[in-house]
């Protein structure tokens, strides 16, 4: 069974091809620029056939679609004979509101309630509903289904996805967190209690997916508890250009004294915060690491204050689940950074926490980095939200 995985953005549609009976990828590419003027980079991972990388015209997303399957079937950078060897569609959607709590096949009733889940998070749903209209339109009647970054975190209690505002916003406007990166925590979870070689239903987690967005975990049995994003990925812990928790109060200061708009607002909070409002060097941590390493101040400052308020929102989430068995690090900085994992476990001594300086600094694999009389154990575990996808793609479609 192959599946084909996607995820549009607005003016972007990721991909990838992947073979399940052995959950190899067979292609995987990158759509830019849609609705502008056009780029398409397609690797091949089987068969020897070159990349495709170069300009193409993509005025919609749905010569997008129509492009990826040319390319995908085609005799000098394909890896199928014909569309009717793609079995099956998973899309990734950012936001499912209460309605999903978990994966489910798209039809129209689906599209309508996709639809109602747009104002809250009205820069990524409509491109990723654009994504699913193109490929109905290009693949006809294959089955697709929609896999939520929400959907995970739909299993935390009322005391912690509520927000101490008057009752009748969540009642009302569905006002709460929902949370983010579910199918990221949802995957190194699972392989983490595989790893542990323990059923997942007897592990407290806390999961630390730690890129250019960032966001912690608390996964109790299986279930998720407690999660750092909240209504928007705005919120939790100082990302690489998003501010994390921030006192409302700033935000009407700010606003009265240099007279901006809530939009500007937004933005100046979105895209020049965090590490990279802080330091003013960058929002990129290797760039962090060596101004720090030069001497940056600010760019210490920037890498401190993220190691803190990781191991700060973690530690709350051990008190959350009244204990933790294991801590995963997983997304760019979880995976590559040997020096903030370090940075970060050094906090953790209460628990018991020891790491192997060794391990920790071997890269691109699942591997534990604590060492074997560590009291809990820490893993690094690259995240595969596309293998997430296709699987729930798979199951969906084979029932
Ligand atoms: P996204 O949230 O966009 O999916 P990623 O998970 O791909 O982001 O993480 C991207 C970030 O990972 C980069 O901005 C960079 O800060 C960080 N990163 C990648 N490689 C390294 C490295 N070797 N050392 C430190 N940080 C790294």
């Amino acid at each position: 069974m192959k599946i084909l995985v996607i995820n549009a953005g607005s003016s972007s549609l990721k991909y990838q091809l992947i073979d399940m009976d052995n959950e190899t990828v067979l292609a995987k590419g990158l759509c830019e620029r849609i609705g502008i003027d056009g780029h398409l980079k397609h690797t091949p991972l089987v068969g020897g056939k070159p990349e495709f990388n170069a300009d193409v015209d993509l005025p919609t997303h749905s010569e997008a679609i129509a492009e990826v399957i040319s390319k995908l079937t085609s005799d000098k950078y394909g890896v199928v004979y014909s569309m009717h060897e793609i079995d099956a569609v998973g899309h990734r959607v950012v936001h499912g509101g209460e309605k999903f709590a978990s994966s489910v096949k798209i039809d129209d009733a689906v599209m309508a309630a996709l639809e109602e889940c747009t104002p809250f998070a009205p820069l990524h749903n409509p491109a990723n509903i654009t994504g699913i209209n193109a490929c109905r339109k290009v693949m006809g009647d294959v089955p697709m289904v929609a896999v939520f970054d929400t959907a995970f975190h739909q299993t935390m209690p009322g005391k912690a996805f509520m927000y101490a505002i008057p009752y009748e916003y969540y009642k009302n406007d569905g006002i709460r967190r929902y949370g983010f990166h579910g199918t990221s925590h949802r995957y190194v979870s699972k392989r983490c209690a595989e790893l542990m070689g323990k059923p997942i239903e007897e592990l407290k987690i806390v999961s630390c997916h730690m890129g250019n967005g960032s966001s912690i975990a608390a996964i109790d049995g299986g279930k998720c508890v407690d999660t750092s994003m909240g209504f928007t990925p705005l919120v939790g812990l100082p990302m690489g250009t998003r501010c994390g928790d921030l006192d409302t109060g700033v935000v009407q200061f700010i606003m009265n004294k240099y007279k901006i708009s809530i939009n500007e607002m937004l933005s100046i909070l979105n895209k020049k915060s965090g590490v990279l409002g802080v330091s003013g060097v960058s929002s990129d941590f290797r760039d962090l690491d060596s101004a720090a390493a030069a001497g940056n101040e600010r760019a210490q400052l920037a890498l401190d204050m993220f190691h803190y308020w990781v191991a700060k929102v973690a530690g709350s989430y051990v008190a959350a689940m009244n204990g933790v068995d294991a801590i995963v690090f997983t997304a760019g900085v979880g995976e590559n950074s040997k020096s903030s994992r370090a940075a970060i476990a050094e906090y953790f001594g209460y628990l018991g926490v020891k790491i192997d300086e060794e391990a920790n600094s071997k890269r691109g694999e699942d591997i534990m980095i604590s060492t074997p009389d560590s009291k809990v154990k820490v893993f690094v575990i690259p995240t595969n939200e596309e293998l997430v996808i296709a699987r729930d793609t798979k199951e969906i479609c084979c029932k």
